[in-house]
């Protein structure tokens, strides 16, 4: 696995809380109650309990069977609770984003009107070159329609959880159904479901099947308020069959002149800065096929400048406002260093894949 060159969070369970964040127990307390009060299912048989005591709440009986350590570990290092995220947050991509919305993200916060035909699809897909805002996606797809958004790496399930793969997908969807409405996102999702089978294991085969089956039950379960959202770099390694189940397949391509200058705008906008207009278009300019991950880490280095033209014995006395500003000469040096990690090979396998099993609305 290559792709991991940044987002430090992606390479654990894509984690975004801390191992010092409180348990707190898949069962329904007070914040709960609310949501689950919408929606009927065998919640609303608990949800009249108000009792909020760890030891004495009584367990959800959809998460019957499923051991406790392992519905604390999902708790505490994949669910997040109403991520804070706004369309705002992510340059460009203004057509996956107006699909999303409509065919996702509405019909999630009104259940009662999106019924039937236009009920939303329960697996979307969303693939393209690393770094270019899926994961983003998946977190704002998961704020905006006020969801629990459980976020997962299918390679630390059949590498990181050896043996337990299989059980923490089941989890994964059990705890999901206490938290509904919820998005579950299954970054590298490929690796789950990748049509080659020789030499496979026994172990990862059973996560596959596990994973299909769950996967047919959130999508087939209407009442269900779970969206599996998947995401890969390799779509052409998805097997036909998973693929199937991905109604929705979106490509997630490179950011365009605008979104890279709009990243730029947007992380120097909070430091302190000396860049004006024509220097953020010639940075625009210049980062043809960057990915927005490159334009961050290119943002990274380049804040990175002022500090080095710090003397090391000052370091430890300088004050905030004494550090120079970023200016276009640390761009230009971090234009150097920082070079486009997508090559333009990989980019036309996803142009075709999209041409082929991609939606266009
Ligand atoms: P992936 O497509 O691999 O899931 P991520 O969504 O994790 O990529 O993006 C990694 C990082 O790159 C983000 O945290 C963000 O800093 C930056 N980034 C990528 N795409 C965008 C975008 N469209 N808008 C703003 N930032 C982006």
């Amino acid at each position: 696995q290559t792709n991991y060159s940044y987002g430090s969070s992606k390479k654990s369970l894509g984690t975004r809380r801390g191992p010092n964040n409180r348990f707190v127990p898949p069962v329904l307390n007070k914040e709960n109650d609310s949501e689950f009060g919408a929606r009927s299912g065998p919640a609303s048989a608990t949800s009249g309990l108000s009792s909020t005591k760890e030891e004495s709440a009584p367990t959800d009986v959809r998460l019957k069977g499923i051991e406790p350590k392992i519905i604390e570990l999902i708790t505490n290092e994949i669910m997040d609770h109403r991520p804070q995220m706004d369309w705002e947050d992510i340059a460009g991509l203004q057509f996956a984003k107006k699909t999303i919305k409509e065919i996702v993200v509405w019909p999630m916060l009104r259940p009662d009107i999106f019924t039937g035909l236009r009920g939303p699809p329960k697996g979307l897909l969303l693939f393209g070159p690393p770094g270019t805002g899926k994961t983003l996606i998946g977190k704002c797809i998961a704020s905006q329609s006020k969801s629990t958004f459980f976020c997962i790496s299918a390679s630390s399930l059949t590498s990181k959880w050896v043996g337990e793969g299989e059980k923490m997908v089941r989890a994964l969807f059990a705890v999901a159904r206490c938290h509904q409405p919820a998005v579950i996102f299954i970054d590298e999702v490929d690796s789950l479901l990748s049509q080659r089978s020789d030499g496979e294991h026994e172990a990862s085969r059973r996560i596959k099947t596990e994973f299909l089956v769950q996967l047919d039950g959130a999508t087939t379960e209407s009442d269900d308020g779970i969206l599996v959202i998947g995401a890969t770099n390799r779509p052409q390694e998805i097997d036909e069959a998973a693929r199937r189940r991905f109604v929705k397949r979106l490509y997630i391509p490179l950011p365009e002149l605008v979104a890279r200058q709009h990243i730029v705008t947007r992380l120097m906008a909070k430091q302190h800065c000396q860049l004006d207009e024509a220097d953020v278009a010639t940075i625009g300019h210049h980062t043809q096929g960057y990915s927005g991950a490159d334009m961050a880490n290119l943002c990274r280095e380049a804040a990175l400048g002022p500090i080095r033209s710090i003397p090391f014995e000052q370091i430890e006395t300088i004050r905030p406002d004494q550090v120079p500003p970023i200016t276009m000469s640390d761009f230009e040096a971090a234009l150097l260093q920082v070079r486009p990690s997508v090559s333009a090979k990989d980019l036309d396998l996803y142009i075709d894949w999209n041409n082929t099993y991609g939606s266009f609305g």
